[in-house]
């Protein structure tokens, strides 16, 4: 393109969540978009090598849900309709570090496997006009001139006006850009070594009072959580941190579920595990390519490959969705543009990562300092889930709001709550919040 020109013809690296948001946002307008993929696609919902996490729970965020329908509108009523589990997480049979969490309404979401939900979505992604899907397809390399050149593993390569890198956190972008010659870009890295373990189990209907279960793990114990899937069954998770990491083997998994402070994941399970997948890639990695001075144009990263995220918060999946809104409302993309557009869509990460990493560096396995604002500010989110174990909805649907990227953290500091907080130290918190039914059996 010269300049001023606008991108048409647009390469998107991965046809995964990421790259099919970014697909969906910038297509129309008479661009062609192709999308090149590593994997062959399944036919059908399933794990595949390109997406190994495609095995444990995800947690989609009512944010990231609403944002991928307005990305692609009807992907919620086909998530549904292919058996999703639609479920109110205030519902649910929240322990957190303090205690057992208020029941009371919070925000609906779908619960289902990731290999249905990325299935739903390039289904969307495949209808658009201008897109389409290059399966089978590595891309080895990057180069630049009047336009960019995609190099594909086959020997052969495709020109570009825009490049966008979905590859995830295993992008090769950091050895493609060094090859040309353009400086690193500072790479941050916070590491709880968070390793999650996951059965699928078959749960008869009617067994479960409770919609879904979370066990919050915290620096001093493991976690685990239960969400019912598409077809009758529930994922069951263990997480754990350092040490702690639960293992593959089926016994002793059902082991770390039984040493949780609450007998229900254990009690789940007991009978059901057959195989047991693990996942221990779980780092949060930031990449500033946003700073990077001489960034070239016409280039961008988004989802895993920018940034990825400790899993355990449920935030990847909602971050790649608002990245891609932030590509959709960028209007037309012009030469010399593209630059400003990568510190927007890198924007997108800066709440969810501080969420993220203000925990994580409390954990003993990560190395680093918090920041001392995060420090406090974690801090005061965790005073808040006290109010909650002690009945106070208010602090508990505070929190959640921002943890489902609904609110800015700043709304955790409204003087009502600060108020809350202040008579609870004086007069005391109260009882702690009943354990709620968790199958229908409990009394
Ligand atoms: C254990 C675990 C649990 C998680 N739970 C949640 C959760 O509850 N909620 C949530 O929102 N997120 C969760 N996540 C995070 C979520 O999985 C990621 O944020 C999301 O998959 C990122 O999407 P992506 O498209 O950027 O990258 P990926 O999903 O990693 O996809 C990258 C794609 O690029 C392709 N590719 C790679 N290299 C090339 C190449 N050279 N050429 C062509 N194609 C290539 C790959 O085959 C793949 O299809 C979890 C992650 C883990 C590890």
């Amino acid at each position: 393109m010269t300049r001023r020109d606008e991108a048409r013809r647009i390469v998107v690296i991965g046809a995964s969540v990421g790259g099919a948001f970014a697909a969906a946002a910038l297509a129309g307008h008479g661009r062609r978009i192709t999308i090149l993929e590593r994997d062959e696609l399944p036919a059908e919902p399933a794990v595949r090598r390109g997406v190994p996490q495609g095995t444990q729970p995800h947690v989609f965020l009512h944010r990231g849900l609403r944002a991928v329908e307005e990305l692609l509108p009807g992907v919620d009523a086909d998530l549904r309709a292919a058996g999703g589990v639609p479920l109110d997480t205030g519902r649910m049979a929240w322990l957190g570090e303090p205690g057992w969490a208020p029941q009371a309404p919070q925000y609906e979401i779908v619960s289902a496997t990731r290999p249905l939900f990325e299935h739903v979505v390039l289904r969307h992604v495949r209808a658009l006009p201008g897109v389409d899907v290059r399966e089978g397809t590595t891309v080895v390399g990057l180069r630049v001139g009047e336009r960019w050149s995609v190099d594909l593993a086959d020997g052969t390569s495709l020109s570009a006006d825009l490049v966008v890198d979905a590859s995830g956190r295993s992008s090769r972008l950091p050895g493609w850009l060094a090859a040309l010659g353009v400086p690193a870009a500072q790479v941050t890295q916070v590491d709880a070594h968070v390793g999650y373990a996951t059965a699928d189990i078959a749960v008869t209907p009617g067994r479960m009072a409770a919609p879904g279960i979370a066990f919050l793990q915290t620096p001093d114990r493991s976690g685990g959580l239960a969400l019912p899937v598409e077809g009758g069954r529930w994922l069951v998770g263990a997480v754990g941190s350092g040490e702690r990491r639960p293992g593959r083997d089926p016994e002793a998994f059902v082991d770390a579920l039984r040493a949780l402070p609450d007998p229900a994941l254990a009690d789940l399970v007991e009978g059901g595990v057959g195989h047991v997948a693990i996942h221990r890639q779980t780092a949060n990695v930031r990449h500033g390519y946003e700073r990077v001075r001489g960034w070239p144009d016409g280039l961008l990263a988004v989802g895993d490959a920018l940034c990825a995220f400790n899993p355990v918060y449920g935030q990847g999946v909602t971050v790649a969705a608002l990245e891609a809104l932030v590509l959709r409302d960028a209007g037309p993309i012009l030469r010399g543009d593209v630059g400003a557009l990568m510190g927007r869509v890198a924007r997108a990460a800066d709440v969810p990562w501080r969420i993220a990493t203000g925990e994580d560096l409390r954990y003993p396995a990560a190395e680093g300092t918090v920041p001392r604002a995060t420090a406090a500010f974690s801090a005061w989110t965790r005073e808040l889930g006290r109010l909650g174990a002690h009945g106070d909805e208010a602090a508990h649907l505070a929190i959640a709001r921002v943890y489902h990227l609904m609110a800015s953290p700043v709304t955790l500091l409204h003087p009502r709550l600060l108020a809350r907080a202040a008579v609870a130290r004086v007069r005391g918190y109260g009882p702690s919040t009943a354990r709620p039914r968790v199958f229908a059996s409990d009394p």
